[in-house]
């Protein structure tokens, strides 16, 4: 059986519908009577969860930004006061990884919370073909940051042998994942593709280990680094996305791998809208997810705007048997990470992929900056070994996909540009 929940992953759309919609009226709920900044927002809107009859009633409900977020933490520290449910019932604080702002944003978990979080992994384990008997590891510094955290439950969960693979640096991690057999690997892109390169460094031979599956997650993941890190491996790689707001993922590449992953729609409901007219849009359409979550009691999330753009496909597009809709490419960028460059968009996406056709390129950063006569420049600063042709193909390359846009190209010495381990960032807005 490839499905994790036979029942809800195969439910007809009509089905799994009224499935969100009466879970939506039981979360609503829950929110207005427990929360006080739900009751303000939604008596501020003019909405009530008795409104919410047919799908349609979803888009009464207002929506809820990070901004709004982050100021009710400020104004009620520490947890702020979407809190639902008496902080002395948590049993776990985790938060984000501060990478768009100095404050993390914090979110209690109860134990049931906690469950929640570990069973929506388990779709993208069984989905992927991780069975019992199998060995995990997870390649994670185990801190504040939820990371892999709901991984490693849903690990135990499945019955999968679980390594914590924390506090320790990457020629180690490499040497245990080896010695102990692993057979599954949990990191992100970015880091999978550092492990290779150490594993290259110190000799290990990853493509003749045990290793044969991938869960990445953590980054947007162009098809061009999946290729390079499936070639380091010898191993397959899967997908997944989620969110320290939502406490476990959304989404999770089934072994058919149709180019997308599956969103977990019977545990959230996930809108795609124009991020500057906040209007739905259609099928195969780029937008902004908003996101519903269904199962955390402590922090309810309804309708939040999560910035990160998606192309939304049907169900159908998958051969795999799931009702469950896909976002084409997985989480493909973020609305705030796009850069304007002399009038032209670039998305560090598609420059990452663009990158990553060359092999022999290692790290690289994106470095903004503005001349002395205020031009914008764009500079990709690479890891590479000597290659007089290199530089020129990478900037034809760049330029080709950016409408004319002219990249410098760096070359600058291995092991100069930072590593990362979590969310990597790559991109240095030095303009002024
Ligand atoms: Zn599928």
């Amino acid at each position: 059986m490839p499905y994790w929940n036979p029942k809800t992953e195969t439910l007809s759309r009509d089905r799994l519908r009224a499935l969100q919609l009466s879970k939506l009226r039981s979360v609503a709920t829950w929110a207005q009577a427990r929360s006080p900044f739900y009751r303000r927002s939604f008596a501020a809107a003019g909405f009530a969860p008795e409104q919410l009859r047919g799908w349609d009633d979803l888009r009464r409900i207002p929506l809820l930004t990070r901004d709004e977020w982050m100021a009710s933490q400020a104004q009620h520290p520490p947890y702020g006061d979407l809190l639902a449910v008496d902080p002395a019932r948590a049993s776990r604080l985790h938060t984000t990884s501060g990478t768009t702002g100095a404050d993390p944003l914090r979110a209690l978990d109860t134990r049931s919370d906690w469950a929640w979080a570990a069973e929506l992994w388990c779709y993208a384990i069984w989905g992927c073909g991780i069975r019992p008997g199998d060995i995990a590891y997870l390649a994670f510094g185990y801190g504040s940051f939820i990371g892999f955290w709901g991984l490693h439950y849903g690990f135990e969960k499945a019955g999968v042998l679980t390594i914590p693979g924390g506090a320790q640096n990457t020629e180690q991690r490499i040497r245990q994942l080896v010695a102990f057999g692993a057979t599954v690997v949990a990191s992100t892109p970015t880091y999978a593709l550092r492990l290779a390169q150490e594993a290259a460094r110190i000799g290990a031979d990853l493509r003749g280990s045990a290793v044969r599956t991938l869960i990445l997650s953590g980054e947007p993941c162009p098809p061009q680094t999946r290729a390079l890190i499936e070639d380091a491996w010898g191993a397959r790689t899967f997908d997944t996305a989620g969110m320290t707001e939502i406490g476990t993922i959304f989404l999770f590449e089934c072994a058919d791998r149709p180019g997308g992953g599956h969103v977990i729609e019977d545990h959230l409901i996930e809108e795609v809208a124009d991020p500057e007219t906040g209007d739905p849009v259609g099928y195969g359409e780029l937008g902004e997810r908003i996101v519903t979550s269904f199962g955390r009691s402590a922090v309810p999330l309804l309708r939040y705007r999560t910035a990160d753009l998606v192309r939304k496909v049907p169900a159908g597009t998958c051969s795999c048997g799931r009702t469950f809709d896909l976002y084409e490419g997985g989480v493909l960028g973020r609305t705030d990470d796009m850069k304007l460059v002399r009038g032209t968009n670039v998305y560090p996406r598609a420059v990452e992929g663009i990158v990553r056709e060359f092999a022999s390129v290692g790290e690289f950063q994106i470095r903004l900056f503005t001349t002395p006569d205020l031009r914008d420049e764009i500079t990709v600063r690479i890891e590479a070994p000597e290659d007089p042709d290199l530089l020129g193909d990478l900037r034809r390359r760049l330029a080709a996909a950016h409408e004319g846009l002219r990249f410098q190209i760096e070359r600058v010495p291995g092991g100069s540009l930072p590593r990362f381990e979590l969310k990597a960032r790559r991109v240095v807005d030095a303009r002024a």
